[in-house]
């Protein structure tokens, strides 16, 4: 399936909707929290990507679950090792704004070949991100099911 369709009206459609349409709650932890933790705050919140903040609640991190369970297969004893060691970085981090067309972010899910992206707010004092909200593959399919209902109306 190729996608093209000689209706303009859903691409039109599609073009209009914003992340704050489909975003989810974020899952926020401490960048000292242990890989352990980690990985209980992940099955308690039920999420895939969790968002490490420093003490200031700036953005410095993601960690995924591949990431928890290379770090558990090391050999490293994951009660004391942070998860700040194992997190992938700023400024490597892919992020959004509230505002952004969700299309644009379905764009960067499938080119950084990950699941979620945190949607950053920029802080007034600094150079930093506040995390506001987070939005995954799930939204995008919730957005797809909403499509197909008004399909036709
Ligand atoms: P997993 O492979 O664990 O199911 P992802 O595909 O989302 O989850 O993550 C793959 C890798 O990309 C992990 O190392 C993770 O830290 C990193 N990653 C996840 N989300 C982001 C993001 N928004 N920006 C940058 N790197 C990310």
């Amino acid at each position: 399936y190729t996608g093209k369709t000689d209706s303009p009206a859903l691409s039109d459609e599609i073009q209009k909707i914003k992340v704050h349409h489909y975003q989810s709650r974020p899952v926020i932890v401490e960048q000292s929290t242990s890989v352990y933790e980690a990985i209980c705050t992940m099955f308690l919140e039920d999420c895939g990507t969790l968002f490490i903040v420093d003490k200031q609640t700036t953005l410095v991190g993601v960690v995924s679950r591949k990431d928890l369970l290379r770090a558990s297969m090391g050999g490293q004893a994951i009660e004391t090792t942070p998860v700040s060691i194992i997190m992938t970085r700023m400024p490597n981090i892919t992020m959004c704004e509230k505002e952004d067309s969700i299309i644009e972010v379905a764009h960067k899910l499938i080119s950084r070949q990950i699941d979620g992206l945190p949607i950053v707010k920029k802080v007034d004092v600094g150079s930093g991100y506040e995390v506001v909200g987070r939005i995954t593959k799930t939204n995008m399919t919730s957005l797809l099911v909403d499509l197909a209902k008004n399909e036709g109306t």
